[in-house]
């Protein structure tokens, strides 16, 4: 460890170097480990045998005459060549070794070594900093388990990358970027001259029966038509698919112009889609009608652009069917905002 007192002004760069440590997002143990290596307080073996903790100041992974000093370890060691060159930043870690001197403390070169900038990000979304980090950790354990367990030394690249990125995913404290997309989700007017059919159900458990509803409108957003029944239905999937059948009625025996479809059941709108041989018979009946009315376009649509037909649903219905031919007193206000022009509401 270092001893010899340092000059204020190296010590004043060493404590702004080591500041950035603390700002790391690594796990606490391994910001400790940082904070030891950038003050030289980490027990290499140059230090454990001037305390004579043990036989030998040499580095014992590459059995070379050289003393173990932390710039040794992490550095200048070629033990950890292949290592570097898998990490694909062989040539910056030569660089810094013509720059540094192999005694030189270890707050000089820290901060040059984990700001290391690659030619390329190391791995993907993993920033080098925390990668390189968990390399100098993974070197550190590897050495401890070969000084004192006798385990032979090893480092696996595919290990740091493993725990590098799964630390940066499952528990880093970034901030994932957003990315955010604006969807109108008002009632959407179909183009002149179709008018638009949107259906919906109110399904009630308990009774096992459903409100359905649906109502025309033009491409103005007029009223032309509403309509609402209760049915027995035994789930909610089948309930919405009532609702469009009833809606295919009313249209083949009230409507002469094309027709679109919005309902806001994306299951329908994928079953309806496709071809499919075991179609249920609800199923099969709209297909039928459909194809009676020229097969009009069919759209998932947001339960917010549907407003008015759920409306219309949640209406105690009577069994036999209603037809409204002016939109009831409590729909008007969502008539209203579904044609004014202001798309955010
Ligand atoms: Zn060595």
């Amino acid at each position: 460890m270092a001893s010899s007192p340092q000059p204020i002004l190296t010590r004043l760069l060493l404590t702004f170097l080591g500041f950035g440590i603390w700002m790391l997002d690594v796990p606490p143990k391994l910001r400790h480990f940082l904070w030891l290596l950038n003050h030289n307080q980490l027990p290499a073996s140059s230090y454990l045998y001037h305390i004579r903790c043990i036989d030998s100041p040499c580095c014992l992974i590459c059995h070379s005459l050289t003393k173990e000093t932390a710039s040794h370890l992490f550095i200048y060691c070629k033990s950890f060549d292949p290592l570097w060159a898998q990490l694909n930043i062989i040539t910056q870690v030569h660089r810094l070794r013509e720059v540094i001197f192999e005694y030189q403390h270890p707050g000089m070169w820290l901060h040059c070594l984990i700001n290391l900038v690659p030619h390329q990000p190391i791995i993907p979304y993993v920033p080098n900093k925390v990668l390189l980090t968990y390399c100098l950790w993974s070197i550190w354990l590897a050495r401890n388990r070969t000084i004192f367990q006798n385990i032979p030394f090893e480092v696996s690249v595919a290990h740091v990358l493993a725990l590098s990125t799964e630390y940066w995913f499952l528990a880093g404290k970034h901030k994932t970027i957003k990315r955010t997309m604006l969807v109108y989700v008002k009632w959407k007017p179909p183009a002149s001259p179709f008018i638009m059919l949107n259906t919906d159900a109110a399904f009630i458990s308990n009774l096992e029966m459903a409100n359905i509803a649906g109502v025309f409108r033009n491409s103005n957003g007029e009223w032309l038509l509403g309509f609402s029944s209760k049915v027995f239905s035994p789930n909610p999937l089948e309930a919405e698919l009532q609702a469009l059948l009833l809606g295919l009625n009313v249209a083949i025996q009230h409507c002469s112009t094309p027709l679109q479809i919005n309902v806001d059941c994306l299951p329908i709108v994928q079953a309806l889609s496709n071809v499919s041989s075991d179609d249920s018979p609800l199923m099969s009946d709209c297909r039928c009608l459909m194809l009676k009315l020229g097969n009009p376009l069919l759209e998932y649509a947001y339960r917010e652009q549907n407003k008015l037909a759920h409306a219309l649903a949640r209406m105690n219905a009577t069994t036999t069917m209603q037809l409204f031919w002016e939109p009831p007193v409590f729909v008007k206000d969502i008539l209203r905002a579904d044609t004014n022009e202001d798309l955010s509401c």
